[in-house]
């Protein structure tokens, strides 16, 4: 494991500015990490982070545990808690750490003659100890199999809009295979179809396409798709 301002440094060249976010994100990690018995995060494939707040410390995490969502070792949980579950996948072993209330009330109590609350969050969350930042618990966590790192364990598609579906997050009734948008769930309303221009890179794919592939012509497809080229895309 790499040293705390080791990791602040790559944490703030990755989130983009330094803030108390990162220093507690980093701090959470580190110590996450250890008491699950992993103590080279990074490259570990033992690791799968639950975080439970799409906020600074999120990156921060990801920073140091190098968890990402298209890895499937990082789980969003959007409970709004700056809190995670580091979970080592060869033990069994979880533990969930929750960023105190209270360190906040500390920093402006211990660092008040530091001028702004920003720069006494910083010192006291780079400072204090991990108890006066965080509560721990011993949990036990179950990740599904089609949840795991891993080639995808099924796929199908929507029995309504022809798109894929990975993993076995379809709707199934007695005559249907729908995915969760058409089901009901959908987060999104269309408003209408768009047409995607080809850009430069695009065109000289489609001519490479062209010449290896004698009689298929995607060249023309980007002027004006055919509704085929459109339904197939769907699939992708
Ligand atoms: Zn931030
Ligand atoms: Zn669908």
């Amino acid at each position: 494991m790499k040293t705390l301002n080791e990791y602040l440094t790559e944490a703030e060249q990755n989130h983009g500015h330094m803030c108390p976010g990162q220093v507690l994100g980093v701090r959470m990690a580190m110590a996450g990490c250890q008491a699950v018995g992993i103590t080279e995060p990074k490259g570990s494939k033992r690791l799968i982070v639950f975080v439970e707040i799409d906020r600074c410390a999120a990156d921060a995490i990801t920073t140091v545990t190098g968890c990402r969502l298209g890895k499937r070792t990082l789980k969003f949980r959007d409970f709004g808690k700056l809190a995670a579950t580091f979970l080592n996948t060869e033990t069994g072993e979880a533990v969930r750490l929750v960023a105190l209330e209270s360190s906040r009330e500390l920093a402006r109590q211990i660092f008040a003659h530091l001028s702004t609350k920003k720069e006494q969050q910083l010192t006291a969350y780079k400072t204090l100890p991990d108890l006066c930042l965080f509560r721990g618990e011993r949990v036990q966590v179950s990740v599904p199999e089609a949840d795991r790192p891993g080639h995808p364990l099924a796929r199908v598609a929507c029995d309504r809009c022809g798109e894929g579906i990975n993993d076995g997050r379809e709707v199934r009734d007695a005559d249907s295979v729908l995915c969760r948008a058409c089901a009901g769930a959908a987060y999104y309303e269309v408003l209408e179809q768009v047409t995607l221009d080809s850009d430069e890179i695009t065109r000289t794919e489609a001519v490479h396409a062209e010449q290896a592939y004698p009689g298929f012509a995607p060249t023309t497809f980007a002027v004006n798709p055919p509704e085929r080229l459109c339904g197939a895309r769907n699939g992708i």
